[in-house]
């Protein structure tokens, strides 16, 4: 079975971490260190803080902003749960923007419309690898004098209209990466944030392990060589050396990956771009996307089928493929809580009912490729 996304691990990467396994030192220490070093060298970020996945990431990125009870957030309805669950861990209510049509991304018009006396976060998240209009979203935070943290789950690697990176904070106070086996690199689990300003990054650094510090020069008291303080109440979100040695590994192939990423999505390009029953994604001029997904919208009515029967024909072709996103406010944990209801975001509505992302990693061989391509334009006559 292929899957939609798929890690690509080589010798070099185990024997990275059977290094490790070999080493005196196991959870978070030189790995991890050397890891935020070099990953914040990638992204040109002054800081980086590794971490035991994205949604521990953006959890304690938004409580970093120390951001008083009550208030509200805004992030994409095209999502990840994670998103906007870390704002309801930090008591901040999550309201959900609808996006852009053509790039499936959060629309910063709508976002405007949203923000109310309460607002004091946006999340964008840069949906499949694509950079979200950071200008418009940048300047609407500076009006509203509200925090910007970006979910760039899908972005390592990607790159803004100006050239840089996503991930050197720019346009934002933090930045969240997600290493899940799914996504550009892996760690196994793992996540980074990335960030430019320091209180944050010792905010971040206690967050993840407990809200302690053993740091002379943080201590309110220091009566000896055993003592650590708690001065917040943290969580244990430590990446390992383990998943760090791996992550550094990856690291370095990660211009090979996303080459392989685009060249596959050129063929997909090709062969779907005049089916008329398909659209193809599209890539914004100006800006690179490392492309973590391929998504296709399928009109289901011109070829007869639900999404439903659509996927299973896959399945049965070794084939696998997935829905991103349900929009998350239609989740029944929201509908309950928020008393949200369909119709609040239409496009992510309309743009759920024809979604299907088809599969792309790099480790996809070129006959993998042409029989995704071959089956997929069949569907209309099988
Ligand atoms: C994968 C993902 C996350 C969560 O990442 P984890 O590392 O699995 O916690 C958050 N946001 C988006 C948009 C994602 O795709």
């Amino acid at each position: 079975m292929i899957n939609y996304g798929f890690q690509s691990i080589d010798q070099k990467d185990i024997d990275s971490v059977v290094k490790v396994l070999k080493s005196p030192w196991l959870t978070t220490g030189p790995f991890v260190n050397k890891f935020e070093t070099k990953f914040a060298k990638t992204v040109g970020s002054k800081y980086a803080v590794a971490v035991s996945s994205a949604t521990a990431g953006l959890h304690i990125a938004v409580s970093a902003l120390e951001i008083s009870k009550g208030k509200e957030g805004i992030t994409s309805a095209n999502t990840f749960l994670a998103s906007s669950n870390c704002m309801i861990y930090n008591n901040i209510k999550p309201i959900f923007a609808d996006i852009d049509l053509k790039t499936y991304n959060i629309d910063p018009t709508d976002i405007n419309k949203r923000i109310t006396k309460k607002t004091s976060l946006i999340i964008p998240v840069h949906f499949a690898g694509q950079t979200c209009d950071m200008e418009v979203i940048y300047k609407l935070a500076k009006k509203y004098k509200l925090s910007v943290v970006e979910d760039a789950a899908h972005a390592i690697g990607s790159k803004y209209k100006n050239g840089k990176s996503i991930g050197c904070c720019c346009y934002s106070r933090m930045t969240v990466f997600s290493f899940h086996p799914v996504k550009t690199i892996t760690t196994g689990e793992g996540g980074m944030i990335t960030t430019n300003d320091k209180i944050l990054y010792e905010r971040l650094k206690m967050l993840r392990s407990h809200g302690t510090t053993t740091d002379p020069n943080k201590l309110i008291q220091n009566p000896g060589p055993w003592y650590y303080e708690m001065q917040n109440i943290g969580f244990n979100y430590r990446m390992t050396d383990i998943q760090a040695a791996l992550g550094i590994s990856q690291l370095k192939k990660l211009e090979k990956f996303i080459k392989k990423r685009r060249e596959i999505i050129k063929k997909y390009n090709k062969a779907f771009s005049n089916v008329a029953w398909l659209t193809i994604p599209y890539e914004e001029k100006g800006v690179f996307s490392a492309f973590h997904l391929y998504v296709l919208l399928i009109d289901f009515e011109k070829i007869n089928k639900t999404r439903k029967e659509v996927m299973e024909l896959l399945a049965k072709k070794g084939i696998g493929s997935q829905v991103h996103y349900i929009p998350v406010y239609l989740q029944p944990y929201y509908q309950k809580k928020f008393n949200y209801k369909k119709g609040l975001c239409l496009n992510a509505e309309k743009y759920y009912e024809s979604c299907l992302s088809i599969p792309l990693y790099p480790a996809l061989t070129n006959k993998d490729v042409s029989k995704i391509i071959k089956v997929i334009r069949l569907l209309k006559n099988s």
